[in-house]
């Protein structure tokens, strides 16, 4: 007998059998090279993209909107538009990569066994395809979702999301729930917490001096930095998620002198909000050892951390128990590198990301999804549709 429309083995079946076409879309979304700030290739993407969600009956709109020097965000609204206040289901992604032009010509797209290589096509162009076909399941299969469903794919994620950030906001303000189809933490787990980050930058001014006739009257910018990095880095031994890394150093002339000057990047990652504005102010609040070193601390956290809340829990155990029901163990982890998703945790939305299909190699040369695991990430994502 064969499943019930609702029953995700439908959407696993309809996905397995969508495969071919589904895998010539990712092919050609790979083929066309958009690292974030191209913008003719931005464009291009964005062009498939709204063409294949076009052929989609539930589809009411299809917005292209322009950004200046990114190239164009897409918001696909299918079953209605939510504008009379309904809450929507947000399913959120990017549509740039961190793959400089020309990456292609040396790392063409491949499949060798289960496996399909590509630039960018883990992180995130194979889920914007699957986005794209989890609706078309939907609509294939007679489901009608109990909300009206908005996908969003931003075209400068992996730059910071300076035009997309506001987009997202909106979006996850009149959402449910907030479906980010970034690729899973190892072993095809969906991520329920991402940090918080900060981004500092010290500044030391201290006494230059002659290091072998008049040391005693140099004040050495560098030693101060050495002992703020050390009172920095004590900072990991705290219980609790914060992290503390200076990734940078600079200072200094030549070695027979006393320095007068050096600076540090300092990167910070966070659990909480609160544990964040508590390591900011400390950060922002550093004093120099030696009073005759002027010390500058600039910066402060650029974006907020995914908390592991109650409500991502449940939407989480909503995923777990759709998986169980196509025989898949969905997994949860916590990880340090933030995404859209913390802006959209951030205002107050329930957020589970890392729904995107298993592989591995983002932001690497042997970037690659598994085959085999499409049919299943596009079963679990039509299934929270169909039932959320
Ligand atoms: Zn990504």
């Amino acid at each position: 007998m064969s499943p019930q429309p609702s029953d995700p083995n439908a959407f696993r079946e309809y996905f397995a059998k969508r495969q071919r076409e589904m895998l010539a879309l990712t092919r050609a979304l790979v083929e066309t090279e958009s690292p974030s700030g191209d913008e003719a290739g931005s464009k291009a993407v964005v062009a498939m993209l709204a063409a294949a969600a076009r052929t989609i009956n539930a589809v009411t709109t299809i917005d292209r909107i322009p950004t200046e020097n990114y190239g164009e965000n897409l918001r696909v609204q299918a079953y209605g538009n939510g504008r009379n206040g309904a809450k929507t289901i947000l399913i959120l992604g990017h549509t740039d990569t961190v793959h400089p032009l020309g990456s292609l010509q040396s790392r063409p797209w491949r499949v060798e066994g289960n496996r399909a290589y590509g630039p960018g096509v883990f992180d995130m162009k194979a889920n914007c395809a699957l986005a794209v076909e989890a609706i078309r399941a939907c609509a294939s299969l007679n489901i009608t979702p109990q909300s009206p469903i908005v996908l969003l794919l931003t075209c400068d994620e992996e730059a910071g999301s300076m035009t997309g950030r506001a987009l997202v906001e909106a979006e996850a303000k009149r959402a449910r729930a907030v479906l980010v189809l970034e690729p899973p933490a190892s072993g095809g787990k969906v991520k329920t917490g991402r940090k918080g980050t900060g981004m500092f930058t010290i500044e030391t001014r201290g006494k230059a001096a002659h290091a072998g006739l008049e040391p005693q009257k140099g004040a050495s910018a560098i030693l101060e930095i050495a002992r703020q990095i050390e009172y920095l880095h004590r900072m990991n031994n705290a219980p609790g998620g914060v992290t503390v890394n200076v990734g940078v150093v600079k200072g200094g002339t030549v070695s027979n002198v006393v320095p007068a000057e050096a600076k540090a990047e300092v990167d910070l990652r966070f659990s909480s909000n609160d544990e964040g504005a508590e390591a900011e102010k400390a950060i922002l609040g550093l004093r120099s050892y030696d009073s005759r070193v002027q010390l500058v601390v600039r910066g402060g956290i650029n974006r907020p951390p995914l908390e592991r809340t109650e409500q991502v829990m449940a939407l989480y155990q909503q995923a777990k128990e759709i998986a169980a029901r196509i025989d898949y163990e969905l997994g949860e982890a916590q990880v340090g590198g933030a995404s859209d998703g913390n802006f959209a945790a951030a205002v107050g939305a329930t957020v589970l990301d890392g729904l995107g299909i298993d592989g591995d190699g983002a932001h690497a040369t042997h970037e690659h999804i598994l085959i085999d695991d499409i049919s299943r990430r596009g079963a679990i994502i039509a299934g929270l549709l169909a039932t959320l």
